[in-house]
């Protein structure tokens, strides 16, 4: 069991921002901005490029609950905004082997990335 399958059973804490069926989001423990989440699927696809076919409304969801969570949180404005971040394997520095996508926003962040 990954560790964010962990968290999903709540066998290990998280603050958790959203859940549905298929989703949750939740605050990541080494904030690299002032507002860092992670939005994973309930489904332990270890990563974006494993994922399959059967999988596209799920993918597709994640997205809009990002997006939803950005609205709660006043950061959908353009003005404002955020960042989505999906980590492949070593060199694209993925360290949890269960999908996830970063939303990171609070402050201006820079392109292209480290
Ligand atoms: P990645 O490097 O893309 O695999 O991202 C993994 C993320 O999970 C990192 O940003 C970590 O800070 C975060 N993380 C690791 N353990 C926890 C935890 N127990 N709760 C919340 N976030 C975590």
């Amino acid at each position: 069991m990954t560790l964010f399958e962990k968290i999903i059973a709540r066998e290990i804490p998280a603050d958790i921002v959203y859940e549905d069926d298929q989703a949750l989001v939740f605050k990541d423990i080494a904030p690299q901005a002032p507002t860092h989440l992670l939005v994973i699927p309930k489904k332990p696809i270890p990563r974006v490029g494993e994922a399959g076919a059967e999988d596209q409304a799920l993918l597709g969801h994640l997205l809009l609950v990002a997006g939803k969570v950005a609205e709660d949180l006043g950061i959908r404005s353009t003005d404002k905004g955020f960042r989505l971040v999906i980590n492949h394997g070593a060199n694209g520095g993925e360290a949890v082997p269960h999908l996830h996508i970063h939303l990171l926003a609070g402050r201006k962040l820079e392109w292209p990335p480290g």
